[in-house]
């Protein structure tokens, strides 16, 4: 333990530097948690679609516990839109405790990684919540199902490890 002596200088650090810290150095996901986004993505192959994750930050943990389909978000082949009431809607569906931790996209057949929009899209929730992430599936990569959890840093993306909560 460390004490502090009388007279020394603390350096706190400011709201700012708080919130742009990335606090979890894991992801656990609850398995049954993407299924039913694997079903949407399958059923809806003529288009992008989008759902939003929600979970918790738990010691060093980013726990992923529930997804929210953006049924309203239209998309075409190669993009998607999420519906400022979906967003909405997504954080009231979610359990007390939780809350919008990254969100979920469809590639189809075209594989798993980020697009320069995505990665756009990421850096603006990373701006308002640090440890969000992006969630990426293709259920038709060379024959496939592929999927992975990216996260920006130096406007590159990264691919997460991730572990299924069990
Ligand atoms: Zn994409």
């Amino acid at each position: 333990m460390e004490f502090l002596t009388p007279g020394a200088k603390v350096k706190c650090m400011s709201f700012l530097e708080f919130r742009q810290k990335v606090k979890a150095k894991e992801i656990l996901v609850k398995p049954g948690v993407l299924l039913p986004f694997f079903d949407y993505v399958i059923t809806n192959n003529d288009r992008e679609v989008v759902a939003i994750l929600g979970g918790r930050v738990e010691g060093d943990s980013l726990l992923i516990c529930e997804m929210y389909l953006c049924k309203r978000s239209t998309g075409t082949r190669v993009n998607v839109e999420i519906n400022p009431e979906d967003m909405i809607d997504a954080q009231s569906s979610f359990s007390k405790g939780n809350y919008t931790v990254g969100w979920a996209h469809g590639h189809l057949g075209y594989g798993v990684f980020m697009s320069g929009t995505d990665i756009a899209t990421q850096t603006d929730y990373q701006a308002i919540f640090p440890d969000s992430v992006a969630l990426v599936v293709d259920p038709f990569h060379e024959g496939n199902l592929g999927f992975g959890f990216f996260r920006i840093r130096s406007k590159k993306a990264y691919k997460m490890d991730y572990r299924f909560l069990v």
